[in-house]
């Protein structure tokens, strides 16, 4: 692919603040940005070269979006396939339809995964109450049941301790609105880690160190890195992500979502979701590295080479969520604190509102 050149027009369906974080990397890159997206206030038009407010369905405005752009991206693996495919018919689309694909349904994605060779949680589909309590009587053990689709930061699942009753299961099933699922065996994972990378059109790969991320109500709440992983399951973990990523053809930055198991003076690493898209798990590559993961995919849209992963700084990376946004005047005035904010502008609990990376000298990190 020929780089496109500063100047080109970028394409980003999404109004959120992945996409606003990538159209402010564009814009640096000298790039005009063209965002697509239904809500007038999201916090990525505020900051576009130009914006179509518009649905993901409306097939006639996203074909004139299509065409006024040099290449397009998205900002969230639930495009619905209807709009990747009318996108793409106008422009260069990346990530690819495929890699939408796999990472929209839970059960091909695992599939997918499990058939590079790499280790996922034990799963079987579920298809009706019926299905769960047929696997709970044959011992699947506990476990978590999750929606096929469209489940996010834990929206979409329910735990099972592994002994529930038909009718307990029928109100499983219930609770995820009866929807095709899966349920996955129960994780006694030790730590939750990430690894954030670029993969080029020319199988290039840069992958950024393994983020470890703390949930909090299903959401992401923290990212700390270096994660406490030795150099080899660090290496592992790259070497999963680059799997993956060489699989799909990928061009972009994808996130790949892993829990590591200690047992026995081993370490295992199990994927547990990958994201076609740029990561809440990778903000901290803002302030702790050259090149950070919006610029990284930005250029390997554009064809350009990607640039430096390599990190100069330990970093924690804080999500401001709901209402702990009211403290960004501290923030603002902390040493070593960089304070991202997404400009929305009504705060609402669970809501993510911006982000904080505390940096410190490789090593000093207070706590790492
Ligand atoms: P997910 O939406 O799949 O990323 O799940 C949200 C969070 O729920 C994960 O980050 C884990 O903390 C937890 N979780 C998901 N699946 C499992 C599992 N199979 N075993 C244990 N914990 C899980």
């Amino acid at each position: 692919m020929t780089p496109l050149p500063p100047g080109s027009r970028i394409g980003i369906l999404g109004d959120g603040q992945l996409c606003r974080m990538l159209a402010l990397a564009a814009a640096r890159l000298g790039m005009a940005v063209h965002v697509y997206g239904p809500d007038r206030d999201g916090p990525a038009h505020q900051v576009a070269a130009s914006s179509t407010v518009a649905e993901y369905d409306d097939q006639a405005a996203l074909a004139d979006f299509a065409a006024s752009v040099d290449v397009a991206t998205y900002e969230f693996e639930n495009v619905p396939a209807e709009t990747a495919a009318t996108v793409a018919a106008g422009t260069m689309l990346y990530p690819s339809e495929r890699a939408l694909e796999v990472a929209q349904d839970r059960l091909t994605e695992k599939r997918f995964i499990a058939g590079l060779g790499i280790a996922v949680a034990p799963y079987q589909p579920v298809d009706s109450a019926e299905d769960l309590s047929t696997l709970m009587a044959q011992g699947f053990g506990a476990g978590v049941l999750k929606t096929r689709r469209l489940g996010y930061d834990g929206k979409g699942q329910v735990r099972l301790k592994g002994n529930e009753t038909p009718q307990q299961c029928a109100a499983a099933f219930g609770a995820i609105g009866q929807v095709p699922a899966i349920l996955e065996g129960f994780v006694a994972f030790s730590r939750e880690v990430s690894v954030v990378a670029a993969h080029a059109l020319d199988g290039s790969f840069a992958p950024f160190d393994p983020a470890e991320n703390v949930h909090r109500d299903g959401i992401l709440a923290e990212s700390r890195v270096p994660a406490s992983l030795d150099p080899g399951a660090a290496d592992t973990a790259r070497t999963i992500a680059r799997t993956i990523a060489d699989a799909l053809d990928y061009v972009g930055v994808i996130g790949v979502e892993m829990f590591v198991v200690e047992a026995d003076g081993n370490t295992r690493l199990l994927v547990n979701e990958i994201a076609p898209r740029v990561h809440n798990s990778g903000h901290w590559t803002m302030d702790a590295c050259a090149s950070d993961q919006f610029e990284q995919h930005i250029r390997a849209i554009c064809g350009w080479p990607l640039g430096d992963p390599a990190r100069h700084s330990d970093v924690v990376m804080t999500n401001l969520i709901g209402a702990d946004v009211e403290r960004w005047r501290i923030h603002a005035g902390e040493a070593g604190t960089a304070l991202h904010l997404y400009g929305k502008r009504d705060t609402r609990p669970g809501r993510k509102m911006g982000h904080v990376n505390r940096i410190a000298a490789p090593g000093r990190q207070s706590g790492a």
